[in-house]
């Protein structure tokens, strides 16, 4: 097997690397298990060390970095630009936070000395997207370093200049030999990765079909992983909210990353008194967008990832087509063979199409119209994913209620939905388990030990006859 760099926006093969033999595969494998005999005993001071070094590079080198997401995966070059810077800020929040989320806590006792200790599990075994192809690997990376533990990247097939880039910029950064690797390996070598005993936890971002498989894998062996699959995140929109805001805002969130982001808007739900005002402003918005060569800086909406996303993506446009939805905007192509896909506005889209079901992984938004605030939380929880929800609302009572009654790893009121290293990432129900970012993601692969010292009679200044 080989993998190949292909530029989106032209077909361009602009590299191609040959899949790791057995033999090298072993040797990282036990490069990764030596190095982390060493790692986890290293100073917490040298390791955010190397994690702060990291995030300089990041911001040093952005813009070259940029180009290399954006060649090969069609990015628009400013988004890639701030994706590197991102993943640079999430350095410097775990190099500044991360020794504080892991530091032994200790829990008082008359006649013992106790605390919990964070302790790293091992070595993580990472299968990630080429969606955001830094930055999802960034934010498994740092804290997990941080913690003590060792990665393996098996990143997705269409980004190896990306994977290679990121183990590169790692060793530059100073971590010892083994403590990041690159495996080019394809997804049918992840099930006896997992299973090797000297992999102790995996993490993956991806589609739930991966998430499945990984899951199963992981089970068989027992071993901890937390999964970050897709989404159908729901933007609600109220008769009180600055419709203005929420319509500009929409249309942002919708086609963030060429439409390609797990927690972009997907399906807008809007109260009826305002939802032909919505409608004619949301697609007036999607057809303005300036589309094109994903290099030029002024572009807002490049191509997907591949000719086969582009396919699979007008599969499901035009199969809810064909079951009633209809198309405001957009929505065919001019040339089967171009990863590019026109920004697309459905709606009156039936229960059982795909538009409806699933998630559409590109520029199309759907909107449903809600009686009431009751009717739009029935619509929003009316999937089998749950990973975040944006609410436009200026009514304080209804910003509570759809915060509690959303089932999503996020609400966000008044804003679109973005990551932050501050809080918890995450989804429920297909969209996952486990959660990423701020302390809580540092601790999810560490072993969260008890330590309970008796103390001799005496030896705490107690009844010493
Ligand atoms: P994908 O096809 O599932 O691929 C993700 C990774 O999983 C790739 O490295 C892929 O390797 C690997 N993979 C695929 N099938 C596998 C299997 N059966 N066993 C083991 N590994 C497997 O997903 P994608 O198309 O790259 O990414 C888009 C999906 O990711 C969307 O559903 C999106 O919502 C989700 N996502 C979620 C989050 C989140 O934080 N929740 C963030 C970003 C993206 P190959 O490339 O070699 O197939």
């Amino acid at each position: 097997m080989t993998f190949a760099s292909i530029n989106p926006a032209t077909g361009e093969t602009l590299a191609e690397f040959s899949e790791l033999t057995d033999a090298e595969l072993e040797a990282r494998l036990a490069r990764a298990a030596d190095a982390v005999l060493r790692w986890r005993f290293t100073a917490i001071e040298e390791r955010v060390a190397v994690v702060a070094r990291l995030g300089g590079l990041l911001e040093e080198d952005k813009e070259r970095l940029g180009r290399i997401m954006t060649l090969e995966m069609g990015k628009p070059i400013r988004a890639a630009v701030e994706e590197a810077a991102k993943c640079a800020m999430v350095c410097r929040f775990y190099a500044e936070h991360g020794p504080s989320f892991i530091a032994d806590e200790i829990v008082a006792g008359k006649d013992h000395r106790s605390f919990v200790a964070y302790e790293p599990l091992g070595v993580v075994l990472a299968v990630m997207p080429w969606n955001f192809p830094f930055w999802q690997v960034v934010r498994f990376l740092a804290p997990a370093l941080v913690a003590g533990n060792v990665g393996l990247l098996k990143h997705a097939s269409n980004v190896p200049q990306c994977a290679l880039e990121l183990e590169s910029l790692v060793r530059r950064a100073g971590a010892p030999d083994g403590v990041f690797q690159t495996l080019l390996v394809g997804s049918a070598a992840v099930s006896s990765i997992i299973a090797d005993p000297r992999v102790a936890a995996v993490t993956l971002t991806g589609s739930e079909g991966a998430g499945r498989s990984v899951a199963a894998a992981a089970g068989q062996s027992l071993k901890k992983t937390v999964l970050e699959l897709g989404g159908s995140d729901p933007f609600i929109v109220m008769p009180s909210a600055d419709l203005p805001l929420a319509i500009q805002t929409a249309v942002k969130a919708r086609t963030i990353n060429n439409g390609q982001s797990c927690i972009a808007a997907k399906r807008f739900i809007v109260h009826r008194d305002i939802a032909e005002r919505f409608l004619d402003g949301f697609a007036k918005g999607m057809e303005a967008l300036r589309v094109g060569d994903p290099l030029d800086a002024t572009t807002q909406l490049g191509p997907l990832a591949s000719v086969k996303l582009a396919n699979e993506l007008d599969a499901q446009v035009t199969k809810s087509v064909q079951m009633g939805a209809r198309l405001v905007c957009g929505g065919r192509r001019d040339d089967p063979n171009s990863a590019f896909f026109p920004a697309t506005v459905l709606t009156d889209i039936p229960i059982d199409a795909p538009a409806y079901r699933d998630e559409l992984f590109g520029p199309v938004g759907c909107v449903f119209v809600a009686r009431d605030a009751a009717d739009a939380i029935r619509i929003a929880n009316d999937t089998r994913f749950g990973l975040a929800a944006s609410v436009w609302s200026n009514d304080p009572a209804e910003q509570d209620r759809f915060a509690r009654e959303i089932d999503a790893g996020s609400v966000f009121v008044n804003d679109m939905v973005v990551s932050d290293p501050r809080f918890p990432f995450g989804g429920v129900k297909s969209s996952g388990y486990g959660r990423e970012l701020s302390d809580i993601g540092l601790r999810e692969f560490t072993n969260i030990k008890t330590v309970r010292i008796r103390q001799a009679r005496g030896a705490h200044g107690g009844n010493t006859e």
